[in-house]
């Protein structure tokens, strides 16, 4: 049986940390050293429903679940567990990758259940992976509207990928985005933020505490394989456009995961013979892209495809976005193609036969 100390665990996970970390739920009205909001644990509207008192790590609730406690009460009140399986949980997802000298010789078995682990950053750089593989996997529903409709992306897409709606743990509430290291190690999970007032305030995705989003690039244990094809290597910014392109046919896609490509992430893609630099047309995707192809020219054969202001690879037709990526290859044009016509220009014009 495993060994768990109560008492630590209360001294080492504040409630504060419960509720932010391990559920994200930040929609708690703070004020000093307490907070009031809808009560997390049995779902409730009442904005002054729930209390949290942080110095004394202890939260009430005065409508739907009438009982209050302290962090491992919560957890367990939440889970709908016992209060030693609320304490393992916890200790699992806040302490097992971050011992404290003094309790060094608690048993550090990596477990089974549920919840996301998040990788806590490596002690010893040299020894360890910048992204160590995560131990267990996150239970996602595949039909949500955001993919279906929203990014319009097909249940094979979804699956392919893995991604799917989270409904509890830290990523509660987003969209949940596996992400895999070049060897195809799932490393961690990144989430994609559906409420727009936390999109807003918080940034459109989540990742982990720990994640080192500049040492790999998203899905190129997947498009590596296929990078000798017609299209080449293609970097784009974001997860979703690289799952669109995928959609489209365009498999040998990557994503940097913002719109900077690191040192390390070009010498990654550097290891297709031919990469196509595809970011979004605002300023910080142009500037990005430009950037990238400086990176990458010394490495490799490089193009940059430009897109038109406020457009991303999603608004292009699948047929144009084929004819951009094959066509400066194939043409043997600069290594710049930059498209400055409006898109609905470019969508009437006759695409030429060169697509497939
Ligand atoms: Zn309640």
């Amino acid at each position: 049986m495993e060994w768990v100390n109560f008492r630590e665990i209360r001294a080492r996970v504040s409630i504060g940390d419960v509720l932010t970390l391990y559920y994200g739920i930040d929609n708690l009205k703070v004020s000093g050293k307490v907070a009031t909001g809808p009560c997390p644990v049995h779902g409730g509207d009442n904005p002054r429903g729930f209390h949290v008192d942080f110095d004394k790590n202890l939260w009430h609730c005065f409508t739907g679940c009438k009982k209050g406690g302290n962090q491992l009460d919560l957890v367990a009140a939440k889970d709908q567990v016992t209060v030693r399986e609320a304490a393992l949980r916890l200790k699992r997802f806040f302490l097992d990758n971050d011992p404290a000298p003094a309790v060094a010789a608690v048993d550090p078995t990596p477990l089974p259940p549920s919840g996301v682990r998040v990788p806590a950053t490596p002690r010893k750089e040299r020894d360890k992976p910048a992204n160590p593989p995560l131990e267990l996997t996150l239970q996602l529903l595949p039909d949500h509207p955001h993919i279906v409709e929203d990014r319009k992306l097909t249940a094979k897409t979804a699956a392919h990928f893995g991604i799917g709606y989270c409904s509890r743990g830290i990523l509660a509430g987003c969209i949940g985005i596996p992400i895999h290291d070049e060897h195809g190690q799932l490393v961690a999970y990144a989430g994609r933020r559906l409420k727009f007032s936390d999109a807003e305030d918080l940034g459109k995705y989540r990742f982990p505490k720990g994640f080192h989003k500049d040492r790999l690039l998203y899905n190129l244990h997947r498009a590596l394989p296929e990078a000798d094809g017609e299209f080449g290597l293609v970097i784009v910014e974001g997860f979703f456009s690289a799952m669109f392109l995928h959609q489209v046919g365009v498999r040998s896609v990557v994503a940097v995961m913002g719109s900077e490509l690191s040192d390390h992430q070009a010498a990654l893609a550097a290891r297709s013979r031919h990469v196509t630099v595809l970011f979004d047309g605002d300023p910080a995707g142009s500037v990005g892209a430009l950037k990238a192809a400086e990176k990458l020219a010394p490495l490799t054969h490089v193009h940059v495809v430009l897109l038109p202001p406020d457009t991303e690879p999603e608004d292009c037709a699948p047929q144009l976005l084929h004819w951009l990526l094959t066509g400066a290859r194939q043409q043997n044009l600069s290594s710049l193609a930059i498209l400055t016509e409006p898109l609905s220009t470019l969508r009437a014009a006759a695409v030429p036969d060169i697509v497939h």
